[in-house]
């Protein structure tokens, strides 16, 4: 399914996503990524390019335990 500005891609209205967290700046990334997940289907996506991208539970856990995020 392609996305669009009303649904998520697990189709789930935008609105169901939470902002949970953002990516830490760096002097390599200055730009914080957000991070939201579906409180219908509890998907996470992350923000690239400006558009919510599906990411796994085990890459959020591997960037919070690389200490990367700021959660909310
Ligand atoms: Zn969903």
């Amino acid at each position: 399914m392609s996305y669009t500005t009303e649904h998520s891609p697990c189709g789930h209205h935008v609105s169901k996503l939470k902002l949970i967290a953002r990516t830490r700046t760096t002097p390599e990334k200055p730009k914080s990524l957000r991070i939201w997940r579906c409180d219908d289907c509890g998907k996470l996506y992350m923000e690239l390019t400006g558009m919510p991208c599906e990411m796994t539970q085990e890459t959020y856990d591997s960037f919070k335990r690389d200490g990367l995020l700021k959660e909310n």
